[in-house]
């Protein structure tokens, strides 16, 4: 019987190499990518076609924020809560394995290569909590794991060293693949600032939050969020996102940034205007004797 999998796929050199090892075994794979407010399928795209595979996307940014809000798990470095994060991709992955007949999970885990999500423990967690014990196999390190529905594997990859998956990609013929860095934006630390404090002034933020965070320079005064854009992108970005209640600045007769004043609280719209006017006088470098600015 040929075995049917759903490989989740970031497009990573490692999710690329475990398509490949089953592949190499005759095993079906559709790699799966996810999507959200924080993370894009941007690279999971280039790495399929690079495979010749067919991807499939979907969105989960719903979930993704419940996860965010309120982990089990702890979070990293900075405001990802990878664990949690993980079980939920696999959970929804097993969703779409049982309604669709797949007879299995994969994933480009590689045991102890990240401190939180990828060490014994934590896969531990997230094979159990997923009722899917046995149906995750995890190629690059199965011999160093308990065996799954297809045994035990023959790659024994663990750590933080990529030398053997430099020779595997060789050996499969992958040339183009990303460097580790990750794509996803709840990594930074900055962000991950930014969100928290976010989070704490108003716990029921909204996708439009979240993106605001992310298209300028951010600034914080009580509870207002000042956002500064850096360029004409931004500055159009800013257009796209801004509310009724916000306060949103233009200069008119000088050349200087778009500026947004959102309150999470109280504030009286007239400090929001002082303030935005501040910020948008201080990033232009010739306002002259006279700015005026749009609001
Ligand atoms: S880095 Fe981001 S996408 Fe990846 S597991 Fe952590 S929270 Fe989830």
């Amino acid at each position: 019987m040929k075995y049917k999998c759903l490989v989740l796929f970031s497009g990573g050199l490692d999710s690329m190499l475990a398509v490949k090892i089953l592949q190499e075994n005759g095993i079906d794979v559709v790699p799966l990518c996810f999507e959200s407010f924080f993370f894009s399928s941007k690279q999971a795209k280039k790495s399929a076609q690079e495979l010749g595979v067919k991807l499939r996307v979907e969105d989960i940014s719903i979930e993704h924020l419940k996860v965010i809000k309120k982990p089990k798990y702890g979070r990293g470095k900075s405001f990802n809560p990878c664990i949690d994060c993980h079980l939920m991709m696999i959970k929804e992955a097993g969703k779409i394995m049982k309604k669709e007949g797949f007879d299995f999970i994969a994933t480009g885990e590689v045991l102890g290569q990240r401190p939180m999500s990828q060490n014994a423990n934590a896969l531990k967690i997230i094979d159990k909590w997923s009722g899917l014990d046995g149906l995750i196999v995890r190629p690059l390190s199965a011999k160093l794991l308990p065996p799954t529905i297809l045994g035990s594997g023959k790659y024994s990859i663990s750590g933080k060293s990529r030398e053997m998956q430099l020779k595997l990609a060789k050996k499969f013929k992958i040339k183009n693949y990303p460097s580790p860095a990750g794509g996803c934006i709840l990594t930074d630390i900055n962000y991950g600032k930014n969100i928290k404090r976010l989070m704490d002034i108003y716990p029921s933020f909204g996708e439009n939050d979240i993106l605001i965070l992310r298209a300028g320079r951010i600034f914080w005064e009580k509870d207002l969020l000042i956002v500064v854009a850096r360029n004409e992108k931004e500055c159009k970005e800013l257009q796209t996102l801004k509310k009724k209640q916000d306060v949103f600045l233009e200069p008119d007769n000088f050349p200087g940034p778009t500026v947004i004043v959102r309150r999470y609280k109280k504030s009286p719209r007239e400090e929001m205007i002082d303030c935005g006017v501040k910020y948008i006088l201080r990033y232009s470098k010739n306002a002259g004797e006279n700015p005026r600015i749009k609001i």
